[in-house]
Order: structure tokens, then C-alpha cells, then sequence
């Protein structure tokens, strides 16, 4: 099957699937849970079955996280990938699905607890306790951190201290345009890039990113789950005994819904959003597709997140991507296209 053949060929890309908890507030609709796991000798499995109107649809990936799963037990199955941005990978993990499925937590998790925090504060508590630790072998690291947001195929710097950003239109209107160096990097024209050295610092960075968020929101009159955000570290490290140097980055990215809006008859910005939301979700499973299948023409250029991302999802770097399932019975639709979109980029 073709599937098998994608799995074969893929290299560098692995897809996980994450089933959020049932809330008591979730609709009861059909009331059968429509998710089951395929029993598995394996501590994890990688199977997972979605029953609609009787029918069986059956899919693998490389793992599955059930609701039980908790945000360490994610954390774990991430952390050598991390780890790798630090010998010099260029390193990209996605989350998908659709609004209320569970990205976010998955992310950035929830202030509430720290059990409950997400990816991006441990992948940094543990990058940076790394570099740490290599010191001692004549490893330096420099770190940058930039967070940004793409809406309606527009960047917005979300470190920017200009607050006007969030509202920019006209003569005044950064560009943040996007360039490919011929050293590999990205450079964002206008870009806030920070240095960073502790999990306090990108703390606070994280949280003058999500007000920044909140305020573009406000002003633009948007929904928080139409945006892509975007998270970057760059790792620079030289050996001062080899003089060896690696250059890794860290892309972190919790994607913007991707319910299909179109049906509940979205008409001007509502659906110039979904278009540019589907245009983009759509590009990067083309980028991904093409590259597993090492094609010759990746299409790139086709949305600012693709092109943005470019040096990253190509060659040498390693793509995770999580795909998020809400258990919600009235989401069963929407868990299928989710399943499907990820089975083709798996
Ligand atoms: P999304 O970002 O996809 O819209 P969220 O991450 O905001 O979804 O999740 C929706 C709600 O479900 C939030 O209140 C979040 O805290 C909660 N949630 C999501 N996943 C989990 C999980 N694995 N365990 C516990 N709560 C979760
Ligand atoms: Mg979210």
C-alpha cells in the first residue's frame, strides 16, 4: 500500500497522535466514545481506530498518546529530537488539528500546574541544562529566541515593542520580509530576535508574546485560533578546544485551527481567513508530502509558513508533527479529516 511506501521513504519526518481527555462539558452527541486504540503489546501504541456510522477507519502513526497520556510522558518521546537542535539540527514540531483539540495545551500547556506544562517550556528547560552541562567539554552556546504570528498570510512579530504592530496597515506597515542566507539561515526583515540564556528569560518572552497575541486580537477583531504561532530558537555552539561549531534551530509551531469553516457559510474576512488557514494547512501537507517522497519540487513557495520554514523542513532537519484529537462526539467529523490529513503526511 501506499502508505506502507510513504513509511519506507519518509526519513526525518515522524507523525504522533495526541487524544485529549473528554471534558463533562464536551457534547454527548452519539454518546459512544468514536475512538478506540488497537490493543498493543507495546507500552505505547501506534494504532488508533475511529468508528463512524459503523464503518471502521483504521490508522497508524508512529505513536499515540491516549487521554491518560501526561505532558511528560510526551515530553519523553520528544526529548532526544530536541536534543538534536543542539548538535546542530534544524528542527520543526508541529501541532495540528482543529480548534479545541488540544494544541495549545500541547505546546505551551497550562500555567496552572507545572505537570501540566506544555513542550516549548520543557524543551527549553532542557536545552538550556544541557548547554549547561557541555560546557565542560569546551562547548559555548549563544541562543536566540523570536516568536511570531501568521494571519491571513501576514507576519506579525508578537516581541515587538512597537504595540502599533498589532494594527499596522498602510505606508507605515513592516514588511517582515522573508530571505533564505546562503549559510542556511532564515533572516525575517524587522524581526525581533532576543538573546536568551534561561528558561526565565523565554518565560518572559512567552508571556509578552501571548499578551502581544491578545492585543493584535482585540484590535483586528480575529479569533485566537486563526493564526499560526510561530516559536524560534536559534542555537549557535562552538567548541573552544576543536573550534567545531554546529548552528541548530528550534521551531516550535501550534498551528492554526483547521476546522473547515467554509460550510457554516463564512462570508468576507471570516472567509478570507479560512481560505488563507486551509491555503496554508494545505501547503505545508504538500511541502511534507513532497519531501517524504523526495520530489524533486517541493512547493515552498506557496504560503508564508512553508517559505518561512523552508531551511528547516528540508535536507538535514528533522519535522514531528502532532495531530490533535478531541474525543468530543460532535467532533467525530472533523477528528477523521484530521486522521486523514496526517496519514498522508506520515
Ligand atoms: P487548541 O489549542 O487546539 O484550540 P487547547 O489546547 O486550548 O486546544 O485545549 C482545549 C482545552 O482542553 C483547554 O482547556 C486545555 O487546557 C484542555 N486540554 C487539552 N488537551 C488536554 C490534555 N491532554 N489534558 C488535559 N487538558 C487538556
Ligand atoms: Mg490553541
Amino acid at each position: 500500500k501506499l502508505l506502507n511506501i510513504i513509511l519506507e521513504l519518509k526519513g526525518n519526518i515522524r507523525v504522533f497522535c495526541r487524544v485529549r481527555p473528554l471534558f463533562s462539558d464536551d457534547g454527548t452527541g452519539a454518546g459512544n466514545p468514536y475512538i478506540s486504540y488497537p490493543t498493543s503489546t507495546e507500552s505505547l501504541g501506534r494504532g488508533i481506530d475511529l468508528i463512524q456510522n459503523g464503518q471502521k477507519h483504521q490508522f497508524t502513526f508512529d505513536k499515540v498518546f491516549t487521554p491518560e497520556s501526561s505532558q511528560q510522558d510526551v515530553f519523553v518521546e520528544i526529548s532526544q529530537l530536541v536534543q538534536s537542535a543542539l548538535d546542530g539540527y534544524k528542527v520543526c514540531i508541529f501541532a495540528y488539528g482543529q480548534t479545541g483539540s488540544g494544541k495549545t495545551y500541547t505546546m505551551l500547556g497550562s500555567s496552572d500546574a507545572l505537570e501540566r506544562k506544555g513542550l516549548i517550556p520543557r524543551s527549553l528547560e532542557q536545552i538550556f541544562e544541557s548547554s549547561r552541562s557541555l560546557l565542560s567539554q569546551g562547548w559555548k552556546y549563544k541562543m536566540q529566541a523570536s516568536m511570531l504570528e501568521i494571519y491571513n498570510e501576514t507576519i506579525r512579530d508578537l516581541l515587538s515593542t512597537n504595540w502599533a504592530g498589532a494594527t499596522e496597515k498602510g505606508a507605515a506597515a513592516k514588511q517582515y520580509t522573508i530571505k533564505h542566507e546562503a549559510n542556511g539561515n532564515t533572516h525575517v526583515s524587522d524581526l525581533t530576535v532576543v538573546d536568551v540564556c534561561s528558561i526565565q528569560e523565554v518565560s518572559y518572552l512567552l508571556r509578552q508574546a501571548a499578551q502581544s497575541r491578545s492585543v493584535g486580537r482585540t484590535q483586528m477583531n480575529e479569533q485566537s485560533s486563526r493564526s499560526h504561532f510561530v516559536f524560534t530558537l536559534r542555537i549557535s555552539g562552538v567548541n573552544e578546544s576543536t573550534e567545531q561549531q554546529v548552528h541548530g534551530v528550534l521551531n516550535l509551531i501550534d498551528l492554526a485551527g483547521s476546522e473547515r469553516l467554509s460550510k457554516s457559510g463564512s462570508t468576507g474576512d471570516r472567509l478570507r481567513e479560512t481560505q488563507a488557514i486551509n491555503k496554508s494547512l494545505s501547503s505545508l501537507s504538500d511541502v511534507i508530502f513532497a519531501l517524504a517522497k523526495k520530489e524533486d519540487h517541493v512547493p515552498f513557495r506557496n504560503s508564508k509558513l512553508t517559505y518561512l520554514l523552508q531551511p528547516c523542513l528540508g535536507g538535514n532537519s528533522k519535522t514531528l508533527m502532532f495531530v490533535n484529537i478531541s474525543p468530543d462526539p460532535s467532533s467525530m467529523g472533523e477528528s477523521l479529516c484530521s486522521l486523514r490529513f496526517a496519514a498522508r503526511v506520515n
